[in-house]
């Protein structure tokens, strides 16, 4: 996706060291993702970057829910997601070297952009299959489908009741 001007990190001007900063993502990011993957969510993004005179390394993590489509009927549910990444940036390296987790800048770069590598990192921390509880996927498709052996997850996941707590704190 595009990458958004809050993701930015100027790094010129910080010291040698460790570095917090942190994110949130709302409509804004998923509206700008445009991806199939998520319709929308509120999700805390924490990076901690660490400056060197060589490289920066950041650990992405991230925390919150997410509303994406049911793999079985296809209808929106919820799913808290939580997932972290490592990303290094080499600030004076062989761009050939470069792989998923090594990007070399380029030699007069002074700042970076992150919204990439979060939204990679959130990508990644989806569960391989996406369905509602028993019983909660859309009773249209399910008579549609005329299955009743359908697939399910065989115990409670316990991310639901973390889910309905925040959902209800949610205004
Ligand atoms: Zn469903």
């Amino acid at each position: 996706m595009d990458p958004l001007k809050d993701h930015t990190i100027q790094f010129s001007g910080l010291k040698d060291g460790a570095h917090e900063f942190q994110f949130e993502l709302g409509d804004d990011f998923f509206a700008a993702a445009g991806e199939e993957e998520f319709e929308g969510g509120r999700v805390n993004v924490l990076v901690n970057l660490h400056k060197s005179a060589t490289m920066l390394v950041t650990n992405i993590h991230v925390e919150g829910p997410v509303s994406v489509r049911c793999d079985h009927c296809n209808a929106p549910m919820d799913l808290v997601v939580k997932g972290d990444q490592r990303q290094i940036f080499q600030l004076h390296g062989d761009p050939s070297e470069d792989d998923d987790e090594l990007v070399t800048l380029e030699p007069a770069a002074h700042s970076i952009n992150l919204t990439h590598y979060i939204y990679e990192c959130l990508r990644l921390s989806l569960p391989a299959r996406k369905v509602h509880p028993a019983g909660q996927c859309d009773p249209e498709v399910e008579k549609a489908l005329g299955d009743l052996a359908v697939e399910h997850e065989p115990v409670p996941d316990p991310r639901w009741d973390a889910l309905k707590q925040l959902k209800t704190k949610r205004p």
